[in-house]
């Protein structure tokens, strides 16, 4: 029987990066990535510390901001227009979660859209379904990069995106819509998943529900891409980290897939180093 090729996240993200540390080089100046992390969250201040690791890998200049658990909704937003209004800083990012005082929606919408290398300024998702240049969130772009790197045409293909979140599932089916798929967008209240899903020549699960896609629900041949991260424990009483996908079982139907973990992971945070330098290129005067 034949198996899928795997679409290798470390390996994709790896080239990405080769080819940011030229086009920093090119640019000449400082590239900045500023992160706001307010309160100790312990997956945000993880996330920060992998950020400024793979930062200083390409060559970017990565500065974290970090204000008390207690900082108020105005001293977040000060922060955030201090930032935006130094031209020292390319790039800027908000961890989340925001403690409950923190009025998220404002805050996001408050970041320079040239600077919102996350893409959560109203502003750059508004591009996106215009389809102007924008920056677009980083897991969405890792998605359509990892289909595009398996060389099958966007252009015509039946493609479904199970869950539909303003960060993912959204921006991959409106990404997909403007590269010409005919696109179903799916959610939890789905009641005909297994039937949808059988007639997509690309399937993405961002879903965060393990086992979710089944074997029985792939065609023959699809692309398949996981950005479900869900913590389970093993047979062995271990805990291990999983996607929603099947993996062992859809391998085998499938034409490409992406493992958990090593697929849209590494990939995203590939992403959002190119989203930065992005932002810098964007802002240079042509020499
Ligand atoms: P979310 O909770 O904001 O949204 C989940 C979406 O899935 C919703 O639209 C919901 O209706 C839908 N959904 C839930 N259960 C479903 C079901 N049984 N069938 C169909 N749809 C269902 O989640 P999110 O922030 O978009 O994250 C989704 C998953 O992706 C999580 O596991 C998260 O950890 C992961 N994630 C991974 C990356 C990465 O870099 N790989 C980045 C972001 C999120």
């Amino acid at each position: 029987m034949a198996t899928a090729t795997i679409i290798d996240g470390v390996s994709l993200a790896g080239a990405v990066k080769d080819d940011l540390v030229c086009r920093i080089a090119a640019i000449g100046g400082q590239v900045r990535l500023d992160a706001v992390l307010v309160g100790d969250d312990q997956g945000a201040v993880l996330y920060a510390k992998n950020q400024a690791k793979a930062c200083e890998k390409v060559g970017i200049a990565y500065t974290l901001h970090q204000l008390p658990s207690t900082a108020s909704h105005s001293q977040v937003e000060e922060l955030i227009l201090r930032l935006n209004n130094d031209n020292e800083v390319t790039a800027i990012m908000v961890q989340m979660p925001l403690p409950a005082t923190v009025r998220t929606d404002d805050i996001q919408s408050l970041i320079a859209p040239h600077k919102d290398v996350e893409g959560v300024n109203p502003a750059n998702i508004g591009n996106i379904v215009f389809g102007r240049r924008s920056l677009v969130p980083c897991t969405a772009l890792a998605v359509m990069e990892m289909i595009e790197s398996t060389g099958v045409e966007i252009k015509g293909a039946r493609a479904i995106c199970v869950g539909a979140s303003t960060i993912v599932g959204k921006p991959v089916a409106v990404l997909l819509m403007q590269a010409e798929a005919t696109v179903i967008s799916t959610n939890e209240y789905t009641t005909d998943h297994d039937e949808l899903t059988l007639g997509a020549d690309i399937l993405i699960s961002a879903a965060g529900v393990p086992n979710l896609i089944r074997p029985e629900m792939v065609k023959e041949g699809a692309v398949v891409i996981d950005v479900g991260i869900n913590r389970v424990v093993g047979a062995d009483g271990k805990k291990r980290t999983v996607g929603d996908v099947d993996f062992e079982g859809v391998k085998k139907i499938a034409g490409f897939i992406t493992p958990v973990p090593g697929g849209v992971g590494p990939m995203t945070v590939a992403m959002l180093l190119r989203n930065t330098v992005q932002a810098a290129e964007l802002n240079t005067p042509p020499k």
